[in-house]
């Protein structure tokens, strides 16, 4: 019997599908391309703009329409958030909602006719704390790197987000369960690891456990010589946490941290936890702890959000004039996106699409200069690349620690191997 898999939105809907896909194959199935005729199609949905939204309703009409008597599931957040709708759509088997994940493999191999022998998909249960509602995952497939879920739902609820809808509440899993699956992640040969989560510095919740002390133990594991945190609340990165870090670990100089708006009365009204006060000093913080001449200098991500109801022009512009001031790496520009449900939906003072497409191309061309001013100002200083192991026309690419794309000449040799580097 064979299988595919679609997987729309972030990283974590990445680890959930890959963790599927171990326990199908674990089961006999054969995993195929999407666009072949499959026995089963597995979409994992994604639910964070009304344009994924649409997407996901699309894909589940494609694949239909590939192969009219597939067996047809659907997960992920649009699954959660839009059950009922979704179960119309004609084709649709079965739907699983963020608290279902747990039973995904095992139904749908009996949906199948497939009595699965008992294969034991997340590691052992006996961890404490493992609370049935966390669905451990991790990705593989890829040489490098792998993401590692650690975390999952928020209680948050920033007014114009819907992902504690879709995800729940914060929850996590037990630290001795993250590392067994990081040791099972370097017994496949990967070395780089990254932490997910919808809001991982909010990790342990349910178990009692620290971020902290997660950190800690991850860096312990044999195998794994570089991880990276994917994104991480700005008041929840402590400055512990950073001296942690700055003492010599296997956390590398790169944060990606949600500032999503640079005007402090907007950031009050969309109910973030911080001003810009305390987001310029975190940065300031975490530079003074990790640079110093030689060094690489951090990589700072940071999501912004343009268009929120209320940002007017003079909003948008001391926006734009706080990220200068503090001058990450890279900004991931998104479009402000009406949720049904949300406060923010329903706020008087929306703004116009015309004007948010204006702010989001201001906003990438400030990143693409803050980008080049990054690496120029690490021109010459010695690095470690983990390259990949694609040969694209007789180059290799990689990664430094502080996330510099590099390329050199093909060498198989170096696949999947840390190589030191003047940049
Ligand atoms: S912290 Fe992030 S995931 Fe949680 S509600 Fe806010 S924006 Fe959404």
């Amino acid at each position: 019997m064979t299988i595919a898999f679609l997987t729309l939105g972030c990283k974590l809907n990445y680890a959930e599908t890959s963790t599927y896909e171990r326990g199908f194959k674990a089961a006999g199935l054969q995993v195929v391309p999407w666009s072949a005729k499959a026995d089963i199609y597995l979409i994992n949905t994604c639910s964070v703009t009304a344009t994924s939204d649409a997407k996901s309703r699309n894909l589940i009409r494609k694949v239909h329409r590939i192969n009219p008597s597939a067996i047809i599931i659907v997960t992920g957040c649009s699954a959660e958030l839009r059950k009922n709708e979704i179960e119309k759509i004609e084709g649709v088997t079965a739907v699983f909602g963020c608290y279902e994940k747990q039973r995904v493999v095992s139904e749908t191999l009996s949906l199948a006719g497939i009595s699965p022998e008992p294969v034991p998909e997340t590691p052992s249960a006996n961890c404490p704390g493992f609370a049935d509602s966390v669905f451990a995952a991790y990705s593989t497939g890829e040489r490098t790197r792998s993401f590692l879920k650690v975390q999952d739902g928020c209680n948050n609820y920033c007014k114009y987000c819907t992902v504690p809808f879709a995800r729940g509440e914060s929850r996590n899993v037990p630290i001795c369960e993250c590392v067994k699956m990081a040791e099972a992640i370097a017994a496949e040969g990967v070395k780089e690891i990254v932490l997910t989560g919808v809001n991982t510095g909010d990790f342990g919740r349910t178990t009692g456990e620290s971020f902290l002390d997660l950190l800690k133990a991850l860096n312990g594991v044999q195998g794994i010589e570089r991880y990276r945190i994917s994104s991480i609340e700005p008041n929840l990165i402590t400055d512990e946490i950073i001296d942690w870090i700055a003492s010599g670990t296997k956390f590398q100089p790169h944060f990606h941290i949600p500032l999503q708006t640079g005007c402090d009365s907007q950031l009050e009204r969309m109910g973030r936890h911080y001003d810009t006060a305390f987001f310029a000093a975190k940065l300031d913080y975490i530079r003074k702890a990790m640079e110093g001449p030689g060094k690489p200098k951090v990589f700072f991500g940071i999501d912004v959000m343009v268009g929120l109801p209320g940002e007017t022009d003079e909003k948008f512009r001391q926006t734009k004039e706080f990220i200068e001031s503090v001058r990450p790496a890279f900004i991931h520009v998104f479009p402000y996106s009406r949720r049904p449900g949300t406060p923010a939906n329903d706020m008087p003072d929306q703004i116009g699409e015309e004007v948010k497409k204006q702010r989001v191309a201001a906003l990438e061309e400030l990143c693409a200069r803050l980008s080049a001013e990054f690496r120029e100002a690490n021109k010459g200083v010695a690095e470690r690349v983990l390259f990949e192991s694609t040969n694209r026309k007789g180059t290799m690419e990689g990664y430094t620690g502080n996330y510099i794309r590099v390329e050199r000449p093909y060498d198989p040799e170096l696949v999947n191997q840390l190589v030191d580097v003047t940049l």
